[in-house]
This record gives structure tokens, sequence and C-alpha cells, in this order.
């Protein structure tokens, strides 16, 4: 999903994005709740109709932008409170608020109020969080005015820790929600860590059901993530690297702003068929690209189109089943040399994808446990991995078990 944060995807008309292929945006509650503001859109018949959008549209809750963007923001259990940016003063956006706001807004999907934190930030905070999340998802469903044209998605949270995350999954999907998110990632954290909560979130979520991780768009990552069983993401990474000079190519990006590009003749990508790469240079666009709006128009259009024709290749080769080789075509355009990150590379094992052909990385080593995932009666790597079948691990298993036990019996408690 590109990122509309006030109702536009900056530079492009929404006939171009049509073009494009855009199925579904993005639009940032908080953002449109300062302006044009929720009333106004409620007026003008919601989003849809304000911008002339006929496609679908998901909208945040308006939290994470909080904690993002304003120093002041203050987590209670009644919602968040921040300083307006309008007048200074402090306002509070409850999990009701938001989802009043996104009833205004009038999005196809709309996401609960949830208590975030950083993926780096570790101790109690994490599992506060996560309760909070759960005890707000309530007041969300609770507050939803429009559940018959109007899609709630309850996102999971719980930091890094796996039974964390595990109890929030359980959490949510009693509450048998629309479509589920993985949220808290791309927040920081390592690679390694970032696709362990995606496989154990994917490996818990119902798979009838929409599973979106929130903040993904790298192109890696959305090939990852799929590859674990993830649908849905969404990035500004795509329009903004474009505003500041970057193609991505299947090799990788392309900088438009060095001095090669100056007398380029080729198009950005000769393999792309999009409308920019089949009428501009490299070089005109070296010229225009940050001096000239034109330059990240043109460049967020292949940018965009770039990511969408992924999407669609890679969700045909999954109708197909042929994704496996997919996975191997893109890492090998991507990794010439074969050097594929080991992350990757782990990510890709516990999905069940053989990228032996296109990936040197020989020292293979079995991460699955680390995520609370037993992958031990399909663990091909008994002999280097060594995990499996010792002591070791088995303790780990029940020292999370119980833990996970200690937790389910303090959760009454903490939800009181
Ligand atoms: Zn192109």
């Amino acid at each position: 999903m590109p990122v509309g944060t006030q109702g536009t995807i900056k530079g492009l008309t929404n006939s171009q994005l049509e073009d494009i292929g855009c199925q579904i945006i993005l639009g940032n509650t908080y953002h449109l709740a300062l302006r044009p503001t929720s009333e106004l859109l409620a007026e003008a018949g919601g989003l849809h109709k304000f911008m002339n959008w006929r496609r679908a549209m998901l909208t945040d809750s308006g939290g994470f932008q909080m904690v993002s963007l304003l120093h002041l923001a203050d987590i209670t259990e009644k919602g968040v409170t921040f300083q307006s940016p309008v007048d200074g003063k402090p306002m509070l956006l409850t999990p009701e608020e938001s989802i009043q706001i996104q009833n205004r807004i009038g999005a196809d999907i709309i996401m609960a109020l949830d208590d975030v934190v950083k993926t780096t930030i570790t101790g109690p905070r994490i599992e506060e969080a996560m309760y909070r999340t759960l005890r707000w998802i309530d007041r969300c469903i609770e507050a939803h005015g429009r559940p018959h044209d109007q899609n709630l998605f309850g996102i999971v949270q719980g930091g890094l820790d796996p039974v964390l995350r595990d109890i929030c999954i359980k959490g949510l999907v009693d509450r048998n929600l629309p479509g589920y998110a993985i949220g808290g990632l791309a927040g920081g954290e390592d690679k390694d860590s970032f696709w362990r909560v995606v496989a154990q979130c994917t490996g818990s979520l119902p798979e009838d059901k929409p599973r979106y991780v929130m903040g993904v768009g790298y192109p890696l990552d959305v090939v990852v993530c799929s590859a674990l069983g993830a649908d849905m993401y969404d990035c500004v990474y795509p329009t903004r690297t474009a505003r500041f000079g970057t193609a991505l190519v299947p090799e990788g990006v392309l900088k438009l702003k060095q001095r090669a590009m100056a007398d380029d003749t080729r198009p950005i990508d000769p393999t792309c068929p999009c409308m920019v790469c089949k009428n501009y240079s490299r070089a005109y666009i070296h010229c225009l690209v940050t001096k000239d709006a034109m330059g990240s128009q043109l460049l967020s259009y292949h940018n965009l189109y770039y990511m969408m024709q992924l999407s669609r290749d890679l969700h045909s080769s999954i109708v197909e089943g042929r994704f496996p080789k997919f996975v191997c075509d893109f890492l090998s355009k991507m990794f010439p040399e074969g050097n594929v990150p080991e992350w990757v590379c782990n990510a890709m094992e516990v999905a069940g994808i053989d990228i032996s052909s296109c990936c040197t990385f020989s020292e293979r080593v079995c991460n699955a446990k680390v995520a609370g995932i037993d992958i031990s009666s399909d663990c091909t790597l008994s002999s280097s991995c060594g995990e499996h079948d010792s002591d070791n691990v088995s303790d780990k298993y029940d020292e999370l078990k119980l833990k996970l036990e200690r937790l389910r019996n303090n959760e009454d408690a903490l939800r009181r």
C-alpha cells in the first residue's frame, strides 16, 4: 500500500495511481484529523469522495504518528495524550475517538488504537503495552459505528518477546476480527529479530484472514515476509526515497543524483515497462532530481510501479505454484554474487524455500528455535544444527512454556 499521508500520494494523480495498478492506499488518521479534519471529511461524504478515489483505502489509528512525531506524547489507560501542534493545548486520543474519526473518514479498513512501543525498548513496558493493546481492542470494537462497511483490524504487539506476542495473538484471534496486523516492527530492531517475530505471528494468525506487517516496504522485506505468510504492507519508502533521487531496480537501488547518470541515456530500468522508463532517460531525470518537482514525481511513479509489479509477480507466482523460483530469481538479481544476507537465508529456511541455487552462504545455522518455532520434525540441518537433539533446547522450551503459563495466570489480574 502506498502511503497517502493527507489524501494524496505525493506528486501523483489518482489516474496515475490507477495506471500503476494500486488497489489500495493508506491515509494517516492523525494528519487527516488535523487537516482537513474528520468533520469536514464526513460532510464531504468521506475521504473516498473528497479525493475522488474509487478503490480501497486503509487508515491507521493515529497513535503511531503521535508517538513518533510528538515529543510530548504520553500514554495512559485512557489513551494517548499529546500537545496539539495547532494551538499547543493538551489533547487526548482515546481508542473510541480514534475509531470515531476513522468512521468519519470512511476507509474500507480501519486500525485499532494500540499502545505502540519501540521494539528496541526492553523490560516491563513491553508487557504493559501488549495487555493495554488487548484492553483497547475491546473499546475499539465497542465504539465501532460502521462494522458492516468498515473492517476493523487488530494489531499484535509484544515487542520481540515470543511469549507476549503469543498472548496478544490469542487475545485478538478470540475476538474474531476481519484482519490482523503485526505491529511494532521496522523500528530499528535487527533483521533476525524482525523476521522471527513475523514468522511467529503469521504461523499463529488465521490463514483465511489478511495478515498485515505494518511499516514494511523494502522490496527484500516484502519478499521475505510474503514467504513467511504475510499478505499486506505499507511504507513511505518507495515515494520518500524517490524524493531523494533514488530509484528502485531489480539490482537494488539506482541513485539518479550521481554524476555518472548525467550522460546516461538509458531508462532507469531497461526491463521496466512503466511510463517513465518508456519515455525518459537517466540523464534527463538526473537534471531534475531534488531540483524540480517533476524529478520526484517521475521517480515516485517508477518506484510505485516497481513495487506494484513486484507484488503482482509475487502473487501470481504463489497462485501458479512457482513461488520458490520467483524468490530465487529475485535474490539472484539483487545479489548476483550469491551473497544473500544470513537473515534472509535463515528466514527462507523456516519458510521452507530452498535458495541454495542463488546463495553461497554455506555455514547454515538453524535459528527457528529462537523464535519459538518448532521445526524439529522437518529440520534438515541436524548435522550442522546440533540444537534440536540437545537437552539444551528442550530446557529452553520448558522455560518458555513456564513463562507462558505464568503470564496467562497473571493475565486476568493485569486486565483488571
Ligand atoms: Zn519504470
